[in-house]
């Protein structure tokens, strides 16, 4: 059986029986059969069934919110806009398909040439709890859309959320068994990969398991794509508003309580404005008070298990003793249930965790950077390049900083960074490779085949 543990009160929850490998590769084999026919569809036709999905996701988006926060501890609030992401997704993408997959013509100085985009097969995905809906809806919609099928292997703790993703695109009407949950501990992700039914895998998640996963697909010589941690950086200028940089910063910080790979992690502050910034950011992180996650004015539920939650104290006690100043929060409350306080940590420096690894969960790191120069350098010493920030009243000069200077697979000026149906998503050095989102994410889980025809 897998079991789950709700996170707010540690009470035990719903428990599902377990898949074995051999039924995962089971799923694989008939996943594979049903991609032969639904390679042949057309767009329209997977359109229609896509937007059915879409209209599902609407319509249970209540019932699919109160799994997540009884799983993984999520607000109410945000479980439903997750959904609502979720559904533009599968709309975006039932639109968009023909055009980001139209075949492309070649000039050769004569005879007819083209490039075309086929599907691969089935794709095993291996997806995090930390969006438990939104990171599997990223691969599976264009996944899907592209004429492939799909295996989801989701986090152990959200194994409900796995199921109805399945039964959405089960009642929508997919073929039977093209996408399907296997409940398997991660221990079984190589052999998957290793199965002939599986053609590529996507991973989202942590460096450790992505190292794994591109091993197990190396050895096999397949196709994979990875979304892998952050330890996301926002620059803080002598010329920004500070408290609107205080805002932005709260907010990046706080997605899904600190729970992102695009959470700003790393607030690092030219010298002059930082003793204004950190009052300003105390004040903005006081504003996230923990509470029932089932409370549409909760803005801080817990993470996502005890677990969890002592690995965040742990990196905060470690940070301080090595020399950070505790500015707020960092005291774990005598209640049951994985709850951490808003935290903002000052004189961050390489050597201590809130510097040198990503911290997942609501703990700010303050980093004094004596001016632009030294802040990028810091910002891009780092082993990760997913997201970043730049907080300036000059946007030309953000706009250069951004586009030019960060080692970041995104980079937003004056707003923090978050995921779009429309722009590509991913990152760079430790944090993956591909992406997913817009035409290029489409693209990843496609045979991208050049066609001549000699008449
Ligand atoms: P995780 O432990 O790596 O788990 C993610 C998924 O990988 C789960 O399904 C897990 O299965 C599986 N897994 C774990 N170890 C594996 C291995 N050795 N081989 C194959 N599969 C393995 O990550 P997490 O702690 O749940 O999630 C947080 C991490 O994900 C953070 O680092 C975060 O930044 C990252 N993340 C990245 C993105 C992005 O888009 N770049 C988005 C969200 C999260 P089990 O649950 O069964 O262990």
């Amino acid at each position: 059986m897998v079991h789950t543990v709700n996170p707010a009160t540690g009470e035990p929850g719903q428990s599902y029986p377990a898949h074995t490998i051999d039924d995962a590769r089971a799923a694989a084999a008939a996943a594979h059969f049903a991609f032969e026919t639904w390679r042949r569809t057309s767009f329209a036709e997977r359109a229609g069934l896509m937007r059915e999905a879409a209209a599902i996701l609407r319509r249970r988006s209540d019932e699919y919110a109160a799994l997540m926060t009884a799983e993984m501890g999520k607000t109410l609030t945000d479980g439903r806009a997750e959904i609502e992401k979720c559904a533009f997704q599968c709309d975006w993408f039932a639109e968009q398909a023909p055009t980001y997959l139209a075949p492309e013509p070649v000039d050769l100085g004569g005879p007819e040439a083209f490039v075309t985009f086929n599907p691969l097969g089935v794709v095993l995905a291996v997806m995090p709890w930390n969006f438990p809906f939104w990171q599997v809806f990223r691969f599976a919609a264009p996944a899907l859309m592209a004429g492939n099928g799909g295996v989801l292997k989701h986090a152990s703790n959200v194994p409900g959320c796995a199921l109805a993703i399945e039964s959405v695109f089960r009642d929508a009407g997919f073929p039977d068994g093209l996408f399907a949950t296997a409940l398997v501990p991660s221990a079984g992700v190589k052999a998957l990969i290793e199965d002939r039914h599986i053609a590529a895998v996507t991973l989202t998640g942590s460096v450790p398991a992505g190292r794994s996963v591109a091993a197990a697909a190396g050895a096999v010589l397949k196709k994979c794509v990875l979304e892998l941690g952050g330890a996301d950086a926002y620059l803080v200028l002598e010329d920004a508003d500070v408290r609107a940089a205080a805002k932005v910063s709260a907010a990046a910080r706080m997605v899904n309580a600190g729970q992102s790979c695009i959470a700003g992690k790393r607030f690092i502050v030219v010298r002059e404005v930082r003793a204004a910034f950190e009052d300003a950011l105390v004040a903005a992180m006081r504003g996230y008070e923990m509470g029932d996650p089932r409370d549409p004015a909760t803005r801080l539920g817990p993470l996502q298990s005890v677990a969890a939650r002592d690995q965040v104290h742990a990196q905060v006690e470690a940070s301080v003793r090595a020399g950070a100043r505790l500015l707020l929060g960092g005291v774990v409350p005598a209640q049951r249930g994985a709850w951490y306080p808003p935290t903002v940590l000052s004189g961050v420096a390489a050597g201590q965790p809130a510097h040198d690894e990503e911290v997942f969960g609501p703990v700010a790191a303050v980093i004094e950077a004596a001016d632009e120069r030294d802040a990028i350098a810091i910002a891009n010493a780092s082993e990760f390049g997913l997201g970043s920030g730049v907080l300036t009243r000059d946007l030309a000069r953000g706009e250069r900083i951004a586009a030019e200077e960060l080692d970041a697979g995104l980079s937003f000026v004056n707003d923090n960074v978050r995921s779009d149906p429309r722009m590509p998503f991913g990152g760079v050095k430790h944090s993956g490779f591909g992406r997913e989102c817009g035409a290029f994410g489409m693209r990843e889980f496609v045979n991208i085949k050049s066609v001549h025809v000699k008449s």
